[in-house]
């Protein structure tokens, strides 16, 4: 591997070119179990299919009288037809005989229907009086009477696998008896900064010391992305020290922040090569053309530079796909998007790929002005990003773009 320390990048790869490369190399983790409460959000593992019918017996759909239906036939306010009530079914508790002819049997909803009858009448149209019930309208057999499996059928699919678990999917897990579904292992994700000029988050910014903002940033984006954010470390820029976090065993990504560039003090990049192999290392993008990423004994390593933007931008680019598709999520983008027109032009250049921050007013997109890869108050003030890929040269005003939204909410299509 050439020392590129102070010397500068011979080459850049494309971002669609390390985008494939990680697309090829990612397999999705595999599965654990996870208990029912803990499962919303994620991916499930496998095909569930469910072993029993829900419900397992006929019920009520409603309060009022199960009977045989074709007894009620003929009936009406005018000429209400008679039964003698013969006993009660709540949920839960059977009535233990069978209805015979002529009798019905108070029932709630959910209680199973009773042997011998076939339909419930509701409660509003029926009038009990010492032991016996006036009908006065008619029902269908099966009328008011879950079916057996009318929820789902014994042998269905009643989730695939891939499938990210909503609230309801839960629910209907445990409607079938699952106790502990099979979802893809998050990612565990370890995240290094380094730094010697960084004070933890949390401290106030003293004379030549900055706070650390990357990696607030970047636990907040993997806990966004389904990782799991493993305890993290701010490390001096000494090599012998970032090696050794290097070697970390533990965990399927390892994030750098920092020193990933050509300086003097960037030793990230030559030490990944050592342990393991930096597949890329300088990439035709702005900001952030100073990332790597690299592989030691099968985790994946990100190097992002140290600039808050440049760290954003190489973490949405790279990473963020990575720890999503190792968690079975899709690699897309995890933003809405709106397609607006541009109120300004936007610049850039042919074989580089840029992410422009803009804001979006009254309807249309404006790019914001500072847009150092230092300002991360640029991402603040940005609703979203436009992606201008490598073979633009720019955009005009007036063109429709694609925002890529922060928020979910922030924006309303064509309106401020
Ligand atoms: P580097 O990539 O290490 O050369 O850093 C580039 C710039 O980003 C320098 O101005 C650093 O001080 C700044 N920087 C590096 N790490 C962080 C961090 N964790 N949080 C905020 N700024 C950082
Ligand atoms: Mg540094």
């Amino acid at each position: 591997m050439r020392d590129v320390r102070m010397k500068g990048f011979a080459e850049r790869a494309d971002v669609e070119e390390v985008a494939a490369f990680l697309r090829e190399q990612v397999r999705v983790l595999p599965a654990e179990e996870v208990a029912l409460l803990e499962c919303v959000g994620r991916v499930l593992a496998a095909d569930e299919r469910a072993e029993v019918d829900v419900p397992g017996f006929a019920r009520s759909a409603m309060d009022g009288y199960a009977l045989r239906g074709e007894e009620t036939f003929g009936a009406s306010a005018y000429n209400p037809i008679a039964f003698e009530v013969v006993g009660e079914t709540l949920p839960g508790s059977p009535y233990a005989g069978e209805i015979q002819p002529g009798a019905a049997i108070r029932i709630m909803t959910g209680a199973p229907i009773p042997d011998g009858a076939d339909a419930v009448v509701m409660a509003e149209v029926c009038s009990e009086v010492a032991g016996r019930v006036e009908v006065s309208e008619a029902v269908a057999p099966r009328k008011n009477v879950g079916a057996v499996g009318e929820d789902i059928r014994r042998d269905d699919i009643a989730l695939r696998a891939g499938r990210r678990l909503r609230p309801q999917d839960a629910g209907l897990l445990a409607s079938i008896g699952v106790a502990r579904p099979a979802c893809v292992r998050r990612p565990r994700v370890k995240l290094l900064v380094t730094g010697d000029e960084l004070l933890p988050a949390g401290s106030r910014p003293a004379g030549v010391h900055i706070v650390d903002s990357n990696s607030v940033m970047l636990r907040a984006l993997v806990a966004r992305d389904g990782g799991v954010d493993l305890p993290f470390e701010i490390l001096p820029d000494r090599p012998e020290r970032i090696r050794e976090a290097l070697k970390f065993a533990d965990a399927d990504v390892v994030l750098v922040s920092g020193g990933s560039s050509v300086g003097a003090e960037d030793h990230a990049p030559r030490l990944v090569a050592e342990l393991g192999r930096l597949d890329f290392h300088g990439i035709s993008m702005r900001p952030s053309s100073p990332a790597g990423v690299g592989r030691i004994d099968g985790r994946f390593v990100f190097l992002l530079p140290g600039n808050p933007v440049s760290c954003l931008c190489a973490y949405e680019f790279f990473a963020g796909p990575t720890v999503r598709a190792l968690g079975g999520r899709s690699r897309r983008w995890p933003h809405r998007q709106v397609r607006l027109p541009l109120a300004r032009k936007i610049s850039s250049a042919v074989g580089r790929t840029d992410y422009v921050r803009v804001a979006v007013e009254g309807g249309s997109v404006v790019p914001i002005a500072t847009s150092g890869a230092s300002i991360l108050s640029s991402t603040v003030r940005a609703d979203g990003v436009v992606i201008v890929s490598r073979e633009h040269e720019g955009m005009p005003a007036g063109a429709e773009v694609e925002v890529l939204l922060y928020d979910d909410e922030s924006v309303d299509e064509g309106s401020p």
